[in-house]
């Protein structure tokens, strides 16, 4: 990723969502500039845009950049009225009198809104026009050109895109169905949470605050968790998405935009800072796509990696 600079660890900075990063010394924060959207903050989206495109007719829609369109434009669109707006997994659905419009921010796509007739953002990709004029902007402000848009018929939504599993905090996943879950897979607890067949929604950043809050290495075998653990994790799982949530609710008020450096969180960019359970400094392990933070203490019994020991401290777990 070409697209983050280097700088020194400053907490007051980094709250404000400045982009650091660097090598794993100590003394630099690793924060970026963006982050994945996943349960609590598109939560949030989805009952913000409800608010402010709900019930309106389309005017309009265009694509400005042609990637992320990934299906034909139906004829009928314009006319049809927003009649609500959901979410599963990743995937923001805007629900049409007849089609839904299904979004996937991936790492740096948004929604904006122009409240009167404008011209395009430049870094819109696509946009919406309503009938009071006001239009709904997907943008893309990094360039990796991975937001994705699909408008399907009827009620078709993301579970006809993407096999996705139990929404985490559906009534339907319980401690039986997560230890069900584990069980049958083969992965290692991070990448257990990460696989939007076992769970969907969850991503890098609630990963690593989920594991930190059941106090489990995100290194362990998935089916080796006790009933204890698994019980833990289900708790974690919950407690840590609702009231991230409330946080981000809180911190994003009636917006579009949301607070990047999610200063609630414990360990997830917090590499060198105390874990707010026992004080030990959190450390951080880049493996092959994706970087992660633990507290030794809380979660690996002390164990810490040294950045290129990855199968050394894998066959400690
Ligand atoms: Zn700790």
């Amino acid at each position: 990723m070409g697209w983050f600079i280097r700088g020194p660890c400053d907490g007051a900075k980094r709250r404000r969502g400045v982009v650091y990063s660097g090598s794993p010394d100590e003394g630099e924060a690793f924060v970026w500039g963006v982050s994945m959207p996943e349960i609590p903050e598109l939560e949030v989206l989805k009952e913000n845009l409800e608010r402010l495109i709900g019930g309106k007719r389309i005017a309009d829609l265009r694509i400005i950049k042609p990637y992320i369109q990934k299906t034909l434009l139906p004829d009928d669109l314009v006319g049809q009225k927003v009649t609500g707006i959901e979410r599963r997994g990743k995937y923001i659905e805007i629900a049409l009198e007849r089609h839904r419009i299904v979004v996937h921010l991936m790492l740096s796509g948004r929604f904006k809104i122009q409240p009167g007739e404008k011209p395009p953002l430049k870094s819109s990709a696509a946009f919406v026009e309503f009938d009071d004029g006001s239009a709904l902007h997907l943008v893309e402000e990094a360039k990796l050109k991975r937001m994705s848009m699909w408008i399907l018929p009827g009620a078709k939504g993301a579970n006809d895109i993407k096999e996705l599993g139990p929404e985490p905090l559906s009534d339907e996943f319980n401690v039986d169905r997560l230890a069900e879950l584990l069980r049958g897979s083969r992965e290692r607890l991070k990448n257990f949470l990460l696989n939007q067949r076992n769970v969907a929604g969850i991503g890098n950043a609630y990963a690593d605050e989920i594991c930190w809050q059941a106090g489990l290495s995100p290194f362990k075998q998935a089916n080796k968790l006790s009933a204890d653990e698994v019980a833990r994790l289900h708790g974690a799982i919950r407690k840590t998405l609702i009231e991230a949530f409330k946080e981000t609710r809180r911190l994003t008020g009636n917006k579009l935009e949301i607070d990047e450096s999610r200063p609630f969180m414990a360990v997830h960019r917090r590499k060198g800072e105390p874990c707010p359970r026992c004080g030990t400094r959190v450390q951080w392990v880049s493996t092959t796509t994706r970087d992660t933070f633990y507290c030794p203490r809380c979660q690996t019994e002390g164990r810490i990696l040294k950045d290129g020991r990855t199968s050394r401290f894998l066959k400690g777990n």
